[in-house]
């Protein structure tokens, strides 16, 4: 029987996860990504000898030892850390008030349980049950489980109440329980400046992180990502860059295959998304195939964005003693956007060699961000230049006074904003990531997705996260593994893989 042949739009880790366990079941693949490299938003740049990281931080299943978690065997099959390694963080982030105070994060959850209660011995019930559910779920892998089968989930049935009680509050929320004050202001900081995440999230992190099961990748986005792509190339995938495709080529109701921005048709018996939503369902395929959900999601966007304003600095300096991640509170806050901030969120990058010279540190600085904002600006090319610049320089006053001598040791300076994303990757309005939908639309897309199919639409499907209304490195690569996995399922066959 002839092998049946794919077409996957998108080269981003769930394009390049979809085609590597395509090619490892006997589908034959080949990707189409506008771009010139591998990885979408999951990519890093060079400035002046630094190495500028756009979305990695913190990994989940980067362990080298195999864990047993199911991230973990993916990066096995995919291939994902081979001739590199993971750095595992002592602490999650630590967090600096104006008068020096200090909480830290620890991934250890013994010296963490301490720290708190040294902090606020008053809140020690609170931070008991806190510390009791991640050392409850260390080891525990409640990610997978997620997305396992009926044995998994069975597996955290005895867990249940703890990621329930969690899952129903989030970290403002949460922190408002703490009689100490410092506690309260710190804890809503500890996932970026994401304050309504539930509070499981940052649990989950914390006790992935005890057992070494999360982390950064050494070499970044970009290490990380051109390891998937080689091992996809080595499966006998094809990729081809700088080849954006403009229209999904359908006839009769069925998916045929793809038009180039250069005129040039292909064709496969299934073509699968891996691209912005927005673009794959409004621009590529004309709103035909559409509903009224996927409508409301396109609807709903929020309009602001987490880390859409992203500000690198390049510094001739070792910052050794410095945490990898740390929350700044300033005693005046700082305008950006036109919005005053009261603090930076700060990634000090120096435990990875690849990313700078010797003894020298990338910094990089996140805020919320606002696409309508720089959008207007971009018109003008210089004024949104300048604007960038000047939120660059002012960052960068505000870091000289937690670190003096930073802006004489500065060498490289980027700055990312929602704009820059749409420009690389066509997200929409900027979106590095979907947004959180709204309560409605959220259980709609916890249970099925935004758009893994669309209706009236045959042998199309959609993979990553605009399909899955959801993000993360871990999470877009296993999408393109179930889609795989549920394609031999309809054609009868048994679902394989290997190891890298
Ligand atoms: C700042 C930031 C920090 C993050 N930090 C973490 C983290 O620490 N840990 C973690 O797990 N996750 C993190 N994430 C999330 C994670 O990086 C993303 O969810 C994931 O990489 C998205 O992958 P994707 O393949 O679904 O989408 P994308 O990366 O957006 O890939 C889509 C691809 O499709 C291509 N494309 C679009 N239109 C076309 C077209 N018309 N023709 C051809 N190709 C097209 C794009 O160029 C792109 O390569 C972060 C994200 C950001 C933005």
């Amino acid at each position: 029987m002839a092998e049946t042949s794919i077409i996957i739009i998108g080269a981003g880790l769930a394009g390049l996860s979809t085609g590597c366990y395509g090619q490892m079941n006997a589908y034959k693949t080949k990707i189409f990504e506008l771009q010139n490299k591998p990885g979408g938003v999951c990519v890093s740049w060079k400035r002046n000898g630094y190495s500028f990281d756009y979305a990695a931080h913190n990994i989940f299943g980067v362990s080298t030892k195999p864990t047993g978690s199911l991230y973990n065997q993916v990066w096995q099959e995919l291939g994902a850390l081979k001739g590199t390694r993971a750095y595992v963080f002592d602490e999650f982030v630590q967090v600096e008030d104006t008068d020096g105070k200090v909480f830290t994060v620890y991934s250890d959850i013994d010296k963490l349980e301490r720290h708190m209660k040294e902090l606020s011995p008053a809140d020690a019930k609170l931070i008991e049950g806190f510390t009791k559910t991640i050392r409850k779920l260390s080891g525990k892998d409640v990610l997978g489980s997620m997305s396992g089968g009926i044995g998994a989930k069975l597996k955290m049935l005895p867990l249940m109440g703890s990621l329930m009680k969690y899952s129903k509050i989030n970290l403002k929320e949460y922190a408002q329980n703490f009689s100490d004050p410092f506690l309260k202001k710190a804890i809503p900081t500890i996932q970026y400046d994401i304050e309504e995440v539930p509070v499981i999230v940052p649990i989950v992190f914390i006790s992935t992180l005890s057992v070494g099961d999360a982390g950064w990748p050494i070499g970044g986005s970009a290490a990380f990502s051109h390891n998937i792509e080689k091992r996809y190339i080595e499966l006998g995938g094809e990729v081809h860059y700088n080849s954006k495709v403009t229209k999904i080529i359908v006839e009769n109701d069925v998916a045929k295959g793809v038009q180039l921005e250069d005129g040039s048709e292909h064709f496969a018996d299934l073509v699968i998304s891996a691209a912005d939503g927005y673009s794959t369902i409004f621009g590529m395929l004309n709103e035909k195939y559409i509903n009224q959900f996927i409508r409301s999601y396109y609807q709903s966007y929020s309009k602001t964005q987490s880390f859409g304003l992203e500000i690198w600095y390049g510094v001739n300096r070792s910052f050794s003693d410095e945490p990898h991640a740390m929350v700044l509170f300033l005693e005046q806050p700082i305008k950006v956007e036109g919005e005053e901030k009261g603090r930076l969120d700060i990634e000090i990058l120096n435990f990875d060699p690849t990313l700078s010279p010797q003894g020298k540190t990338v910094i990089k600085v996140n805020f919320e961000s606002t696409y309508d904002y720089w959008k207007e600006l971009s018109a003008n090319q210089e004024r949104y230049r300048a604007q960038k610049q000047e939120i660059a320089d002012e960052v960068a006053e505000r870091l000289e006074k937690r670190f003096p001598g930073f802006k004489k040791q500065i060498e490289a300076v980027d700055v990312a904003t929602p704009v820059t994303v749409e420009h690389w990757t066509g997200g929409f309005r900027g979106f590095a990531q979907p947004w959180p939908p709204n309560e409605e639309l959220a259980k709609e897309i916890n249970k099925n997705g935004v758009s893994k199919t669309l209706p009236g639409l045959q042998n199309f499907y959609m993979v990553g996260q605009w399909a899955g209304g959801t993000y993360g490195i871990s999470t877009v690569c296993l999408m393109g593994r179930d889609l795989i996995r549920e394609l031999c399922k309809k054609d009868d066959k048994p679902f394989k893989v290997t190891i890298a």
